[in-house]
């Protein structure tokens, strides 16, 4: 059976091989990989293990690390991290966050710098850069919806300040928080959840296309690469795919797009529905400072269960 440690430590891990398994293709168009890969990318480039973590990782990690210190998620906090991050290395940040990021090291507001380079882009950038990262959040308030959605609010906004980010990063978290309570939830009741929370009309669209749809079809390779609701299906798609850890995230990966990203997203729905046991070794070998990763799952599922939140 799986326990609820292995499920915390799944998500994390999960998130992890998906991240990195993903990264070889990123851009790549479906036809390509497939060319290229024709049973699908199985394996993690064992160099991998002397590399930095991709940004998609290595801020789920920040999310992680923030949460277990104040509790809470407080912009100015976020920015002094990112900011850390960005001068060690930034592996991977995406144009939206190095641009935010940026402006936070000329002295812009934390409260402010995201909405003004957004205003600035013409209020239309809308990337992937906060739901690749929001997983720590559904560990930490797991069954409490109005704190979930404040936190991952606080969580996705400090870089990106369109709606559909921070509505993209609560449907993939309420998909993990209910995994980690060990219930698969559904298309329809994630739709309803945001709908009853004013949730936007394109999210609220994107998130019930997945329904019964095909990866084909929701066209991660499409000329939107790098929008967060393309993210959010790839995550969402594998709630009604979810039957073998291994082969739902292959086949994510070999729709392209922004793979290192989607895989990302959902190897941390995989990983919360099915546990850090069902991720193959030889992946979970290849990614550095695994044990890290490992703590922090297990100090979240600490937290919250002192909190009474799982
Ligand atoms: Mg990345």
């Amino acid at each position: 059976m799986t326990t609820l440690r292995d499920r915390y430590r799944g998500t994390l891990l999960g998130l992890a091989v998906g991240n990195t398994l993903g990264l070889p293709v990123e851009s790549w168009p479906s036809g390509e990989i497939r060319r290229r890969y024709p049973h699908g990318i199985r394996e993690i480039d064992p160099l991998e293990l002397k590399l930095p973590w991709d940004d998609d990782l290595a801020q789920a990690v920040i999310l992680a690390e923030a949460i277990l210190e104040h509790d809470t998620l407080r912009n100015d906090d976020l920015a002094a991290r990112l900011m850390l991050w960005f001068e060690s290395n930034g592996r991977g940040m995406g144009s939206q966050t190095r641009a935010v990021i940026s402006a936070f090291r000329q002295g812009m507001l934390p409260s402010e710098a995201a909405r003004l380079v957004w205003e600035r882009d013409g209020g239309q950038p809308a990337g992937n850069g906060a739901v690749m990262r929001c997983a720590p959040v559904a560990m930490r308030w797991a069954r409490d919806r109005v704190k979930l959605l404040e936190e991952t609010e606080n969580s996705s906004r400090v870089t990106h300040h369109d709606p559909r980010c921070s509505w993209s990063a609560f449907a993939v978290n309420l998909a993990v928080a209910e995994a980690l309570t060990g219930r698969t939830a559904s298309i329809d009741s994630i739709a309803n959840t945001l709908e009853s929370s004013d949730v936007g009309p394109h999210t609220l669209h994107a998130v019930r296309d997945v329904a019964g749809h095909s990866l084909e079809h929701l066209r991660l390779d499409g000329s939107a690469v790098g929008f967060t609701l393309k993210a959010m299906q790839a995550g969402l798609w594998c709630l009604e795919h979810s039957a073998d850890f291994e082969e739902s995230l292959v086949a994510v990966i070999q729709a392209g797009g922004d793979t290192d990203t989607n895989g990302a997203v959902a190897g941390a729905i995989l990983g919360a529905l099915h546990g850090a046991s069902a991720i193959p070794d030889r992946w979970t070998a290849h990614i550095a400072k695994a044990d890290r990763l490992i703590s922090l799952a297990d100090r979240l599922l600490d937290r919250a269960a002192e909190a009474g939140e799982i």
